[in-house]
């Protein structure tokens, strides 16, 4: 079987695949940040991978290499920028990342995109640069590119919230370095993760609003939100299988690929 990954193919293999298939291309984009003393710094860039090429594999689709930067850390959702580690990028700079290499995508002649994103921050600087290719593309006589962005943590169901979080489910942006990417981490790379080391912490409570600049005293201090204590490889291999099987369907509904 031939690599899913772009990066391992040479220009001929992959332009062969993208006339023959029309593959829908996965640029996982993550962040370089911190999350918490038991987890590595790509977190958020190594689980959309992961993901990614099991998508990939399911719907004979291709990966690209991952945005591993991403925009600035929040205290109310990733602990805060001050951190050691953390190492981000301007807004425009990550508009620009995103809206150049979906442009170069299009003029290989790829037709069908999927971004990956699995950093809270990023959202909206890729919908801007989603925005500008699809301006940029038409202007060049290209219309028919499609892109689907995807938050790959929407794609869990109540019933798994619930086998994951017996106590109660703490909250979305709580799940910072918590029980659920800790979790996936121990199915799919145990090997950096150190559970002796995760905090044992109550939820850290944010007031309804940020404050500017950022006073790294305040807010969590050990860069977790909430405590990863639960975390446990078999919930991991719950939560990533649901995440592949819901992508991979979803992916194929909307840019109706046959099952
Ligand atoms: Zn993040």
């Amino acid at each position: 079987m031939t690599s899913v990954h772009i990066a391992e193919l040479s220009w001929t293999a992959y332009d062969e695949k993208l006339k023959r298939d029309n593959p829908v291309i996965i640029l996982p984009v993550g962040s370089l940040e911190q999350h918490g003393p038991h987890s590595p710094l790509a977190t958020d860039t190594i689980i959309p991978q992961e993901i990614g090429i099991a998508v990939a594999e399911t719907i004979d689709g291709l990966i690209a290499p991952p945005i591993a930067y991403g925009y600035k850390s929040m205290p109310r959702t990733g602990g805060g920028n001050h951190f050691p580690g953390t190492t981000s990028l301007d807004g425009d700079t990550l508009v620009r990342l995103t809206r150049d290499i979906l442009c170069e995508f299009a003029r290989h002649g790829a037709r069908r995109l999927l971004i990956l994103d699995s950093h809270y921050e990023n959202e909206m600087f890729l919908i801007e640069g989603i925005d500008l290719a699809l301006k940029d593309l038409k202007s060049w006589g290209i219309d028919d590119l499609r892109i689907m962005k995807v938050r790959y943590f929407e794609f869990v169901s109540e019933a798994t919230l619930a086998t994951v979080f017996p106590d109660g489910f703490p909250g979305w942006p709580l799940e910072h370095a918590g029980v659920m990417t800790t979790s996936v981490l121990l199915h799919r790379r145990p090997d950096l993760v150190h559970m002796d080391k995760v905090p044992n912490q109550k939820p850290v409570i944010y007031p309804p609003y940020d404050l500017f600049p950022v006073d790294p005293k305040k807010g969590t201090q050990t860069g977790i939100l909430a405590t990863a204590k639960g975390a446990t490889p078999e919930k991991g291999e719950i939560l990533f299988k649901e995440y592949v099987a819901g992508i991979s369907a979803a992916t194929r509904e909307a840019f109706g690929l046959n099952a």
